[in-house]
């Protein structure tokens, strides 16, 4: 097929399935076309063509894209175009992907189901009464209703993984600093990272190389080189596992004494099922127990908000999107604000200027950064023991939309088990470990690497494919 012919399908299937669905907040027909094309008369001309020039990309709408709205999924920025590419989407030109356009997303990344966007909700393409996952729902829709072959994702707790797990898809958390931050819009700077989301393995393999690699304009940004993410796929696909130490994370598995709680007996076994096909391919499984990961869900919802409260201080109805004139600069500001950011960024606001406050720093935010020490060292010593570290990316399968939204605990409660590798860096992917039995809903199996280590991710996911 030609990339027309490609991207021209995608936007059929868009057509035909979006409504429902909602997986974009934004489409560029045009611009797609165009890319494409041009990628067609250089390859009819011979020219040398990057290995995904030509697919089409569906892109978070987390990421500034050059000429085309960039919301973050908040009404405080309606209307706004970027006059600048983030790294990331520059990168997508670079490879000569065609974009198809922005996915939908909880506001500035804050939710586990989509349903905190300022423009809707996005449906499971399973089940449209449940969540796609979030805040990444709308690049997991896309995929999992075939309107995309690859995607963009943001990952600050899990806003990458736990939407792969609840559609089926594939999606990676790179080690932090892996891919450029240059032009995402901040929710947790310590805890942010891009990442690829796909269907299958390699796919992601592949569009992680197109997306990662040192950059100058993030001064978080890894100075070595991107990960050999395809070769690993490659690799794992021969299903050898031999001299490969895998850990289950006792604390995440669901199924030992004390991590049993609210885990779902199909996706207890669907993970069970998993190491079982791990030991076939030689790998070795062993027991690791991260006992300060109990905390780490308190700590993760004090640095976020902190983070976040001073992230979102930029929209001040001065330099972006919406604007409510009052009389005055301060009121202006404060009803820009009022009425421009959702609930859950509110709440979230509120939060983090309040662990800030003077006197409460030490108590809240100080204290989160210790426990954070601790769990890096829980990593650090169940890295001793095992290559890999595994658990079920979720507890359940998708819940239904509505179900939590009245219930932020309940919400939060979601992300237990990809919320670790953020507050220490480490890369981690969700992969299809196929449908619970009780309801047939998507279940997923989460690998986690040591840092910089991406490449394991992929071997061991694809062996597993
Ligand atoms: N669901 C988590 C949260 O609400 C993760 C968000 C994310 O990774 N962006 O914070």
């Amino acid at each position: 097929v030609t990339s027309v012919e490609l991207t021209q399908a995608h936007l059929d299937r868009i057509a035909a399935v979006d409504g429902p669905v909602h997986a974009f907040l934004h489409l560029d027909p045009e611009g797609a076309l165009e890319t494409a094309r041009k990628v067609d008369e250089d390859r009819a001309a011979g020219v040398e063509l990057p290995a995904l020039a030509g697919v089409p990309v569906a892109v978070k709408d987390v990421l500034v894209t050059e000429g085309l709205p960039t919301t973050a999924g908040s009404r405080i920025l309606e209307g706004w175009i970027p006059p600048y590419d983030s790294t990331v989407s520059a990168n997508l030109k670079a490879a000569r992907m065609p974009i198809l356009g922005k996915t939908n997303m909880d506001e500035f990344a804050m939710g586990s189901s989509t349903e905190h966007s300022g423009y809707g909700p996005t449906h499971n393409p399973w089940d449209l009464d449940r969540i796609p996952g979030g805040s990444g729902g709308g690049s997991a829709a896309a995929l999992a209703a075939f309107e995309a072959p690859l995607a963009i994702g943001s990952d600050t707790g899990g806003s990458i993984r736990q939407p792969a797990s609840v559609t089926a898809t594939v999606g990676v958390k790179p080690t932090y600093g892996g891919v450029s931050r240059y032009g995402a819009i901040a929710l947790a700077s310590s805890l942010d990272q891009l990442g690829p989301c796909g269907r299958t393995v390699l796919d992601t393999a592949m569009l992680h190389e197109v997306m990662g690699g040192h950059d100058e304009k993030d001064a978080t940004s890894l100075d070595e080189p991107v990960p050999a993410c395809v070769d690993a796929a490659m690799q794992g696909a021969t299903k050898d596992l031999t001299g490969v130490k895998v850990g289950v994370i006792k604390e995440l598995s669901g199924s030992s004494d004390d991590g049993g709680e609210g885990y779902q007996a199909g996706v207890k076994q669907r993970f069970e099922e998993s190491l079982e096909r791990l030991k076939a391919m030689g790998a070795e499984i062993v027991e690791v127990s991260c006992p300060s990961f109990e905390y780490a869900l308190a700590a993760y919802y004090l640095i976020l908000p902190s983070e976040a409260s001073s992230n979102l201080a930029k929209f001040d109805s001065v330099r972006f999107g919406l604007r409510v004139e009052k009389d005055t600069v301060e009121k202006t500001m404060l009803a820009t604000r009022a009425e421009g950011f959702g609930d859950e960024a509110k709440r979230r606001i509120i939060l983090g200027t309040y662990a800030l406050s003077a006197g409460y720093y030490d108590a809240y935010y100080g204290s989160a950064q210790k426990v954070r020490t601790l769990i890096q060292r829980d990593f650090a010593a169940a890295f001793e023991q095992a290559d890999v570290l595994v658990s079920p990316t979720t507890p359940t399968t998708p819940f239904k939309l509505g179900e939590r939204l009245d219930d932020p605990l309940a919400m939060y409660l979601n992300d237990v088990a990809t919320i670790p590798a953020n507050l220490a860096g480490i890369p981690g992917m969700s992969l299809p470990s196929g449908l619970a039995p009780e309801d047939g809903l998507p279940v997923g199996f989460q690998i986690l690497a040591p840092a910089h280590e991406d490449a394991r991710l992929y071997r061991v996911g694809a062996a597993l494919e």
